[in-house]
């Protein structure tokens, strides 16, 4: 019997991750790209930033036999290293073990492996091919080559948008009719820089940690790369007070630089031909519904529920999508209505639940994280995760080291927010918690993870 066909449109992360899978469930896969092959072309702006890639994700690789490649390109991190202006460092781990880290990886290095491996399975990728409409009654995928401005159109039995946040089949469902569609924008927007590799190939702040220079209002973070390099975002305002717009100079840039993060100022020689050569990047939420029309098409990833980058989340809940979405298939079969029906009840409301703990995310690393009463409840927390291992788990490791629904994840992070208050109101060391009360409030609020 011939092999149903099914387009995806877009080969960033998701879209090879998916295309590896479902060819191997024998599906005939095509992939479109609108950019050049960047193991060819030389890299765009944008494209530097590095990930952190944790539970979720993995899973997702380990399922297609991609990961042990990955392993080769990633650096653990096992904490946030936090910065002071005045050069002190304070070091908070991400979990409560070794086991409990988070993986920084290249997004490019990431996206050239896993085209690598789709193509190894027999995934044919074309490159330069734009997505410019669809049309859900004929099946038809519109496209235009890049290079030769040529427009060419393809049918299949399935759509599949893995196109990003700006997706072009999300732009067509638009169209639809109830189709529900929010974007909202954070006034903040990031820039790309670098720590350069020390004389010996070194990294020259600690290696396996996601370093912070947290300061209220604005913040810059780094990531180790394998090659000595820190990948650097710069995270401002658009406008106002210590914002983009302020920095309109390289006179204003270099002393920013000097006041706020002095110590990472001397590590960046580059500074001011980065800062230039960078383009400041937007970050937008957007929640859509529904995902699918009549079975034939289908959004996944960013396209289906852009989400800030402030907990690292976005490409580990894209490719969550692809093992919810393979696990339906091999339960279903291809009876794709129902299938994409399924997809969406079940991934919904827990990639909203990621947007909005992304959002809040943001003003904890951006504020919080140098605040002593924020890092006293996060000693509690870590106390009462060590005497109630597998019940108590805080709701960074909930979303970062499990697997359990991002619903229930919010859900249980907000019990535990109201039972962390209680405990730790009126008291500065953990050693005063009391513990006859938590004994009481975990027994009576939470179940053990596992029966979730
Ligand atoms: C600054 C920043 C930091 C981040 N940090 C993290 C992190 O630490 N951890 C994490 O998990 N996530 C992080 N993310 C989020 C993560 O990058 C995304 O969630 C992830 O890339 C989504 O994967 P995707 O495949 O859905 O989309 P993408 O990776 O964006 O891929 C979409 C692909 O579709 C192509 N495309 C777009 N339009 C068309 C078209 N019309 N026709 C054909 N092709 C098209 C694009 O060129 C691209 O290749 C971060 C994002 C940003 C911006």
């Amino acid at each position: 019997m011939k092999a149903q066909t099914i387009t995806l449109v877009g080969s960033g992360l998701a879209g090879p991750l998916l295309a590896i899978e479902l060819k191997k469930r024998g599906f005939d896969v095509r992939l479109y790209e609108r950019r050049p092959d960047m193991r060819k072309v030389r890299m765009s702006a944008g494209k530097s930033i590095n990930l952190a890639l944790s539970t979720r994700g993995i899973h997702a690789l380990r399922a297609a036999g991609a990961w042990e490649e990955m392993r080769k390109i990633i650096i653990p991190m096992r904490g946030r290293m936090m910065h002071s202006v005045t050069g002190e460092l304070s070091f908070m781990p991400y979990g409560k073990d070794e086991t409990e880290v988070i993986n920084s990886i290249s997004r490019a290095e990431l996206n050239i492996a896993l085209m690598n491996a789709a193509e190894e399975r027999g995934v044919a990728i074309h490159f330069n091919q734009r997505c410019t409409g669809y049309d859900h009654r004929t099946g038809a995928v519109r496209l235009r080559d890049e290079e030769t401005g040529k427009t060419a159109t393809v049918k299949s039995e399935v759509v599949i948008g893995t196109d990003g946040a700006a997706s072009a089949i999300r732009a067509a469902m638009l169209h639809a009719p109830r189709f529900n569609y929010a974007q909202s924008y954070l006034e903040y927007g990031y820039k790309e820089l670098t720590i350069p590799a020390g004389p010996k190939g070194e990294h020259q702040i600690e290696t396996n940690a996601l370093h912070i220079w947290p300061r209220g209002s604005f913040m810059l973070i780094a990531l180790p790369n394998i090659d000595g390099t820190f990948a650097c975002i710069l995270f401002l305002p658009f406008e106002g007070a210590n914002s983009f717009a302020e920095l309109d100079t390289d006179a204003k840039v270099g002393a920013f630089f000097e006041k706020q993060f002095p110590d990472a100022r001397r590590l960046m020689p580059q500074l001011i031909e980065n800062y230039n050569a960078n383009p400041v990047g937007a970050m937008v939420t957007i929640k859509c519904a529904p995902w699918q029309q009549e079975g034939k098409a289908l959004l996944l990833g960013d396209a289906a529920h852009a989400i800030v980058p402030f907990f690292g989340q976005g490409l580990n809940c894209a490719f969550e999508d692809c093992t919810v979405l393979l696990e339906l298939l091999d339960r279903m079969g291809p009876e794709w209505r129902r299938l994409f029906a399924e997809f969406e009840r079940a991934r919904k409301a827990n990639t909203d639940a990621i947007a909005d703990m992304a959002i809040e995310n943001f003003v904890e690393m951006r504020d919080k994280v140098a605040d002593p009463r924020f890092l006293f409840r996060k000693k509690a927390e870590l106390a009462l995760e060590a005497k109630y291992p597998g019940t108590f788990v805080p709701k960074y490791a909930m979303v970062t080291f499990h697997r359990v629904p991002y619903a229930v994840a919010r859900e249980r992070g907000r019990i535990q927010d109201r039972m962390l208050t209680e405990l730790c109101d009126g008291i500065e060391r953990v050693e005063d918690l009391d513990w006859k009360k938590a004994e009481e409030l975990v027994r009576r609020e939470l179940i053990p993870l596992r029966e979730v």
